[in-house]
């Protein structure tokens, strides 16, 4: 089995059930999972209270269409409206990260009435042909083009080339506070505060694509609370429904006054609402991002102490919270499948010489110490 093979297509690890941090698999190997199957388990595995309101919620009501108030799905909006940053209190419910982009990309344009947007080389903010569009990477956009246009990309972190792209054209910038898929790369608070301004000044919408960097996972519910920026869109999915399929675009008003017609018959569907709501309440209530910014914190000091001590072949550890990548000097999916197949640690790449480490957020120190034995051993 190549390297490529083992992380991209199906791997060699039949998997049976999770609880917590570990996944066990058919033979009753159990593996600690700091992948979180790309964050989507913030608060574990099968975590007992989600499961409970899972399971109420089947036995009451699975569906219904979202024109119908369903005490669910308001409770969701509610709590999303009540822990958004700022004034971001009007709540649009999806199926998919990628398709909370593309709300936003809509709603930015129809607010604005322009259609002009910036966003940053390496991005990734998903893969429908909206998404695709403000999307990087040539291997993933070239096989469906062309793709819709207007869209500028301009270098990560330089304020000045932000600042000088946007215009009275802009409708939007497009930003991730910490770039995921692109070899996690966190923005500095002056560069995020920099696409405030000129978005500001612009009359443009700023959004932040909170899919990978929210729910706790940076040390603050949402990474932009860090840098003291409010955007006047977030988008939010991966692990906010405990891995069931959930977006949501939280809007300022005056996007969601100009948003125009917008629509999904799954979003805010009963059974994903109770087990976001309760996911939700369990990161606010057990104080989760608290702990990522403690456990991250020592996750990332130790891994930089085994480096420095042991001579790895590690360029750099950078990260934020718990979003942690290590860039190492050969690539990235031998270390991940001998992680596994040795150390039964699962882990993810982020480009070719990326390891990317996003665990569950109740990750705990004793877990970092497992990983940063396993990565010793592998690299050493
Ligand atoms: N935006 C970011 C920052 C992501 O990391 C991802 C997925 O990895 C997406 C958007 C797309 O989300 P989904 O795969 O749920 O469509």
């Amino acid at each position: 089995m190549s390297d490529e093979e083992f992380v991209f297509s199906e791997k060699p690890l039949a998997l049976a059930s999770g609880e917590g941090l570990t996944l066990t698999g058919e033979d009753g190997t159990e593996y600690l999972d700091f992948g979180a199957s790309y964050a989507c388990t913030p608060l574990g595995h099968c975590p007992p209270a989600v499961v409970t309101a899972i399971q109420e919620q089947a036995g009451e009501l699975l569906y219904v269409q979202g024109s119908y108030p369903v005490a669910v799905r308001t409770a969701l909006r509610e709590r999303l409206a009540t822990v958004a940053p700022g004034d971001l209190s009007k709540v649009w419910l999806c199926n998919s990260g990628t398709e909370a982009n593309e709300a936003a990309l809509k709603f930015a344009r129809s607010a604005t009435g322009r259609s002009k947007v910036v966003v940053a080389k390496r991005a990734f903010h998903g893969r429908t042909l909206g998404s695709l569009s403000l999307t990087w990477k040539d291997a993933y956009r070239d096989p469906f083009g062309p793709l819709p246009g207007d869209v500028e990309f301009v270098p990560y972190g330089d304020a000045e080339a932000l600042t000088a792209a946007v215009d009275g054209e802009t409708a939007a910038v497009f930003l991730e506070p910490v770039q995921g898929e692109g070899g996690v790369h966190p923005a500095s608070d002056a560069y995020l505060q920099t696409a405030r301004e000129a978005t500001e000044e612009a009359g443009a919408a700023l959004v932040l694509d909170e899919i990978q960097t929210g729910l706790g996972r940076t040390g603050t519910l949402w990474a932009c609370e860090g840098a003291g920026v409010v955007p006047d869109i977030l988008t939010t999915a991966k692990g906010l429904a405990s891995g069931l399929p959930i977006g949501a675009t939280l809007c300022a008003d005056w996007i969601a006054e100009g948003a125009g017609n917008h629509g999904s018959t799954f979003a805010g569907n009963p059974l994903v609402a109770a087990a976001a709501d309760a996911t939700l309440a369990g990161l606010v209530s057990q104080e989760v991002p608290a702990n990522a910014a403690a456990v991250g914190e020592y996750l990332q000091s130790g891994l930089r102490e085994a480096v420095a001590e042991h001579d790895l072949p590690v360029r750099e550890v950078r990260g934020s919270g718990l979003m942690i990548g290590i860039e190492v000097k050969r690539g990235a999916n031998r270390v991940l499948r001998d992680l596994a197949l040795q150390q039964q640690i699962l882990a993810l790449p982020a480009g070719r010489s990326v390891v990317r480490l996003l665990p569950p957020l109740i990750a705990e120190t004793e877990h970092a110490d497992a990983v940063i034995d396993g990565l010793v051993e592998v690299l050493g």
